[in-house]
């Protein structure tokens, strides 16, 4: 029987990730089947276990059911514990028990490298501090850069979350107004971006030869990309990112990690086209 696999979320008809899967099924030979399934707002555990009952291998996991997901695993990566959320969840050989990772982080780090972005010693800000960005510290911390300085609209939550990666390299926590200076990457994880608006932020931001990278994506640029492209910084859309974590979900499930280019451009088409 074909290993089946899924993605769960409410709303879920905009994903991208049984095109994404199918794609790397069909470029590494493994047979499985990937589909979108939209779980009850208030039973993600019970959707996840109808899902392994019916044979499932496993899932990814995407808004809003991230920390239900983490919740119900029997076992954790340890990026998963720090992050505090699962996106993809993996069904034990006994088919009864449940590991959860995280892969958005990576994805990241992953696109990054891609793009040539060089990370260690270099200043990184990052700006929100939801739920993306609580997964993305650990990798962007494990890269060794200079520094990370995490900005968030409600102060006291960026503060709280460099608090909890202390450990884990320098880095410091504040309001939009602490973000002063100059810096070699700026990452939004705001969803600022969905609803069209800016985080405030000085034009002095950029170091040169600054990237800027937002989680988000979309067929045109988002405002905060247009605003770094015109004071001279590189923009990356956050479409790389998704592909990249679902590459890392694909290699925790099937041993095998895709290869991620020309996924990237068949989407950036698709979206372009659309
Ligand atoms: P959360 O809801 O957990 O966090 C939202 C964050 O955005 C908070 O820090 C919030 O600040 C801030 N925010 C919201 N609106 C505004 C605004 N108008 N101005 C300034 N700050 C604002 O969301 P997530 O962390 O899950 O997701 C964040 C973004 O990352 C989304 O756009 C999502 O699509 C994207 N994403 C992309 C991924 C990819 O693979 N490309 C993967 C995961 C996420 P406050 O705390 O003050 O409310």
């Amino acid at each position: 029987m074909t290993d089946r696999y899924c993605v769960f979320g409410n709303p879920i008809s905009h994903s991208k990730s049984p095109v994404i899967h199918a794609a790397f099924a069909e470029q590494t030979g493994e047979a499985i089947d990937y589909s979108a399934i939209e779980a009850p707002l208030d039973d993600f555990a019970g959707a996840w276990h109808r899902f392994m009952a019916e044979g499932g291998r496993g899932a990814n996991v995407t808004v809003p059911f991230k920390e239900q997901a983490f919740a119900l695993c029997d076992t954790l990566s340890d990026r998963a514990l720090r992050a505090g959320a699962v996106n993809t969840l993996v069904v034990g050989a006994d088919q009864d028990s449940t590991h959860g990772d995280t892969t958005d982080g990576v994805g990241l780090v992953r696109d990054l490298f891609h793009h040539d972005v060089v990370l260690k010693g270099r200043r990184i800000l990052v700006l929100g501090a939801g739920g993306a960005v609580r997964g993305v510290l650990e990798p962007l911390l494990a890269a060794g850069p200079a520094s990370v300085l995490v900005v968030n609209r409600t102060a006291a939550k960026a503060a709280a979350l460099a608090a909890d990666f202390q450990d884990l390299g320098t880095i410091q926590g504040g309001g939009f107004e602490a973000a002063t200076g100059q810096f070699d990457l700026v990452v939004n994880g705001t969803s600022a971006s969905l609803a069209g608006e800016l985080p405030p932020l000085p034009e002095t931001l950029f170091a040169p030869g600054a990237t800027a990278y937002d989680m988000m994506y979309g067929a045109e640029p988002t405002v905060f990309l247009r605003w770094a492209s015109g004071l001279g910084a590189m923009p990356v859309d956050g479409l790389g990112m998704l592909v990249e974590q679902a590459a890392e979900s694909f290699l925790l499930w099937r041993g095998k990690r895709p290869l991620t280019e020309s996924v990237k451009y068949g989407l950036r088409l698709d979206l372009q086209t659309k």
